[in-house]
């Protein structure tokens, strides 16, 4: 579905490349999760991909299309990004799932806006909060709406970056519970970027590796062996099964 090839950027023409060639290919359906290290390229991918930025070489096709060439309003029908840090101003949660639709929307939204609105709040199960502030909702339901107006704008592909970067262990396992079940009925396909790796193997799919501006490992949520989480991470890892479940060790005794 989405096919990256040879995609490179750079910041200034003096820094090195953050991108370096990536190609890369993400299938329909299901969940992938990226994986590398703090400032690995993550995030300067995602923005690539929803056209806040724009790579020096490269293209990406989303169904055979360039994605990166399209109109915004058509690119928005596709790829819907839930960002890392979720700055709505002092609006309600209503309107803010509404801003979503501004690539819909005419003078005024229409049967169809509110329509897939509602929709997104109801499976967020957010309609009681919907006439509440943004400044006035917990971490965890800030998440929840955020997520909401990504749902709103009923793109195929919903990229979250580190959705669960500020939430509590409960908040992060609700959170990863929501994308798991929205990939599974809502049929939208997702592309994450995740930091605990605990949670990259919970969320099972796929997973791609980003490091050194390239894609170093890519498969299944099988094939994430201890080896490959620490030559992702550059610090030693290990799995170790416990009751059925498999667990991360990280790094030496400290
Ligand atoms: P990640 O999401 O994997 O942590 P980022 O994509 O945020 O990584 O950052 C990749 C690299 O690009 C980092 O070295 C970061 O310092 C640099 N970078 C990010 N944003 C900017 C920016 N606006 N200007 C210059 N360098 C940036």
């Amino acid at each position: 579905m989405l096919e990256i090839t040879g995609l490179s950027f750079r910041y200034k023409k003096s820094a090195p490349p953050v991108l370096d060639g990536l190609s890369a290919v993400i299938g329909d359906g299901g969940i992938t999760v990226l994986l590398g290290k703090n400032g690995s390229g993550k995030t300067t991918l995602f923005k690539i991909l929803t056209g806040s930025l724009k790579p020096q070489s490269g293209t990406v096709l989303f169904d055979g299309e360039d994605l990166l060439g399209m109109p915004p309003s058509k690119r928005a029908a596709r790829v819907a990004y839930v960002p890392q840090e979720t700055v709505y101003g002092d609006m309600t949660v209503c309107d803010t799932v509404l801003s979503a639709r501004a690539s819909y929307v005419g003078v005024r939204p229409s049967k169809r806006d509110r329509d897939a609105v509602r929709r997104a709040l109801e499976r967020m199960d957010l309609l009681s909060l919907s006439g509440r502030r943004m400044t006035e909702l917990s971490g965890g339901e800030r998440q929840k709406a955020a997520i909401a107006r990504a749902l709103a704008q009923e793109a195929r592909l919903i990229v979250f970056d580190e959705p669960t970067g500020n939430l509590d262990i409960a908040n992060e396992w609700l959170t990863a519970r929501e994308m798991k079940r929205l990939s599974r009925e809502a049929g939208v396909s997702i592309l994450t970027s995740i930091h605990d790796p605990q949670l990259a193997l919970a969320l099972g799919g796929r997973f791609l590796i980003l490091k050194n501006g390239k894609a170093d490992a890519y498969g299944c949520a099988d094939d994430l062996t201890g080896e490959v989480l620490s030559d992702c991470f550059d610090t030693p890892v290990r799995i170790v099964e416990y009751e059925g479940h498999k667990i991360i060790v990280k790094g030496e005794p400290l």
